[in-house]
């Protein structure tokens, strides 16, 4: 697993706390230092991954209170489908999040071990 794939795995579940707790400020500042230092290494999926954070976030300020009715990834935010989310004990995850953790995790795997 390398630093970008750490890093992404770190901030993302910082956001998703951020915007579940209506923080949107924190949101956003998390979603455009994202973008920034993603952008800055080169990592376009991740960069676009915290370009929708941050657009995610303005959203909810726009929009006001979200829908509590619709469940909501847990990691991206975004409001899929019933049928695109996959619930949890406390959380969901959409197709598009449980994608990336799979290749966080065969990164992670392929990796020798520390030490
Ligand atoms: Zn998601």
């Amino acid at each position: 697993m390398n630093d970008q794939d750490k890093l992404f795995e770190a901030l993302a579940p910082i956001w998703a706390n951020a915007l579940e707790g209506q923080r949107y400020n924190e949101a956003i500042l998390i979603g455009v230092l994202s973008f920034l230092t993603f952008r800055e290494v080169g990592h376009e999926k991740f960069g676009k991954e915290a370009l929708t954070w941050l657009s995610m976030a303005i959203e909810r300020i726009q929009g006001g209170e979200p829908d509590h009715d619709d469940p909501i990834c847990s990691f991206c935010g975004r409001n899929e489908s019933k049928d695109d989310l996959v619930a949890g004990n406390q959380a969901f995850i959409c197709s598009s999040c449980s994608s990336t953790a799979r290749e966080i995790f065969e990164a992670r795997s392929k990796q020798p071990p520390p030490g």
